[in-house]
């Protein structure tokens, strides 16, 4: 085991490699800061690459009265947007409606209610639901993304899939965000604007000595140790937040995070449209079922208190038949658990805010500096996805009490690598990459220009034909593809790759993936994988 110490002091040492920690190394480069960042296992491999995967304003938290946080997330869904028209794009959902829908018993709205409508017993009124969605038109500017319509589902596609007694329909937009990628190219933006991202790198510990943090890491695959100098400290461990606090810094804080689990099924395509549909169950909880991967339906999500981080989440069979009864109290076509052909789960952690149910916890963030170690730190809570930015905006002004910034706000619409053409482009540059490499078929094509953006031109080279990119691992995934994301973005094991840097996995066949993981070990051995 080898001690090296990096006895220079950076301004900002991140830890944890999730998009609230990737997006604050971004926007802290970006401003001038000298930033380290460590993600003890890969970028995304926790609560980032569990989400539902929607930038969206969350329409039931309407019913919390959550008002601030609806409003900057619809806001903030078309300024990401256009900064990353090829991992994020559109979306509309089918609402149907029926009036056994109810509402969870403890939202404001549902307390209000049941003072002022006794009779409706829980149900949700048809006029309260299309005031939502006035509010949700309304409250965040939306200029690209359309209004809600109601439908009448008799006869019409999005009707098709759906039991008979769903007559009547709202249908609004959101839209749809390739989480882990996200993460990734956040973070390969900090690193061209001069942050130092590792991968691999848990920070076991960190004192503060005259004012200055020691951080001390391990590298999770050879065991190096090293040892770190910082003048203030960013907690984004997601679910380990607590952990971090309690075990690796010390604090004494009274600050506690709750972990609810939610969990995903996948089936095989379900319906031949391209819209989401979004249920009202019973019980007061919703699901979405998502057009997913071209030949998938995503359903999902779960509410599920979690009480260890360090026990990975699964999808528990009990979770399945939950996913698997509300979607059957929606489509006509009866799914069993043989329709699963993946499924995958998060935790998400959550400010404690004493709520009483899962369902009802706070999805808003809370960022608080803790000076009491001598050292300035920041322990990151909650959060969504589709407020990373604004959150890192947060974060930066939290910093500044602390450190010199040379810059102000700066990143909303700066494009994400890859991201740099107008947010309808998409078709267009699929045509062009097929133009130059004719040996594209339609799903090769639009997939890269979906994961890499502008950059699909960059890993395909000067290839004229598909073996000039080496070896085909299956489903489109070439070795000049695996070599590109080995070099820049932190890529090391087909887990890597095929579940957080695209979705391949559900295509390659065991043998696949395995025959990857030994070429990238290979490969890894011989070079070190760090991005370039
Ligand atoms: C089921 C589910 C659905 C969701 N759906 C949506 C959605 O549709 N839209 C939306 O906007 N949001 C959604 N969210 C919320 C969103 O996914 C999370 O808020 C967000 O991913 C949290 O990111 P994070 O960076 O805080 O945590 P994480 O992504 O968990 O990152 C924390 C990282 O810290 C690392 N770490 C921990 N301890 C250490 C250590 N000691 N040393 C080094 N590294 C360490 C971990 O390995 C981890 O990678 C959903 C969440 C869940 C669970």
């Amino acid at each position: 085991m080898r001690q090296s110490a990096d006895t220079e002091i950076t301004d900002l040492f991140i830890i944890g490699g999730g998009i609230n920690g990737c997006g604050i190394a971004r926007d802290a480069a970006g401003r001038g800061l000298s930033v380290a960042l460590a993600e003890m296992n890969d970028l995304a491999s926790a609560t980032s690459s569990a989400s539902t995967k929607l930038f969206h304003g969350g329409l039931r938290y309407l019913e919390y009265f959550e008002f601030r946080l609806v409003r900057e997330a619809l806001i903030e869904r078309e300024t990401l947007l256009e900064a990353m028209p090829h991992i994020s794009w559109p979306m509309r959902f089918i609402l149907p409606y029926h009036q056994d829908m109810r509402f969870e018993s403890d939202t404001p709205t549902s307390k209000l209610l049941s003072l002022f409508m006794p009779w409706m017993k829980g149900r949700r009124p048809a006029w309260l639901i299309r005031l939502g969605l006035f509010m949700y038109d309304h409250l965040g500017g939306r200029k690209i993304l359309p209004g809600t319509v109601t439908l009448d589902l008799r006869g019409a596609k999005e009707g098709a899939p759906l039991q008979d007694r769903f007559a009547k329909a709202y249908e609004y937009s959101d839209c749809w965000i390739e989480d882990s990628r996200l993460v990734v190219l956040n973070a390969r933006d900090a690193e061209a604007r001069g942050a130092h991202i590792m991968t691999q790198t848990q920070v076991l510990s960190a004192t503060s000595e005259n004012g200055i943090w020691r951080i001390e890491t391990r590298n999770t695959e050879n065991h190096d140790m090293q040892t770190f100098y910082a003048r203030m400290l960013v907690n984004a461990g997601g679910p380990w937040v607590g952990d971090i606090i309690q075990s690796k810094v010390r604090l004494n804080s009274r600050e506690t995070v709750r972990l609810v689990r939610g969990s995903h099924i996948v089936t095989r395509k379900l319906y031949d449209h391209d819209k989401c549909y979004f249920f009202q169950g019973t019980d007061g909880r919703i699901i979405f079922a998502i057009p997913y991967e071209t030949d998938f339906t995503l359903i999902g999500t779960t509410d599920a208190e979690h009480y260890d981080p360090s026990v990975k989440p699964v999808c528990t069979p009990e979770e399945q038949d939950y996913l698997l009864g509300f979607a059957n109290q929606y489509f006509k076509q009866e799914l069993t658990r043989d329709d699963v052909v993946w499924t995958y789960s998060g935790v998400r952690p959550l400010y404690d805010d004493g709520a009483s149910s899962a369902t009802a916890a706070t999805r808003d963030y809370t960022l608080k500096v803790d000076t009491s170690a001598g050292a300035p730190v920041l322990n990151i809570f909650g959060g969504k996805i589709t407020t990373y930015r604004r959150l890192a905006e947060s974060a930066m002004e939290k910093i500044s009490g602390h450190l010199h910034l040379t810059k102000g706000k700066w990143t909303a619409g700066v494009p994400l690598p890859g991201g740099n053409f107008p947010v309808n482009g998409v078709d267009q540059l699929v045509a062009d990459l097929q133009s130059r490499f004719p040996f594209l078929g339609d799903f090769w094509a639009r997939r890269l220009v979906r994961a890499y953006g502008t950059e699909a031109v960059d890993i395909l080279g000067d290839a004229k034909q598909a073996t000039d990119l080496g070896q085909e691992f299956g489903a489109t995934l070439t070795e000049s593809e695996i070599r590109w994301l080995m070099t820049h973005e932190y890529a090391r094991t087909a887990e890597d790759v095929i579940w957080r840097r695209n979705k391949l996995g559900l295509r390659l066949t065991k043998e696949q993936s395995q025959a990857l993981d030994d070429w990238m070990a290979q490969r890894r051995h011989s070079k070190p994988a760090m991005a370039e």
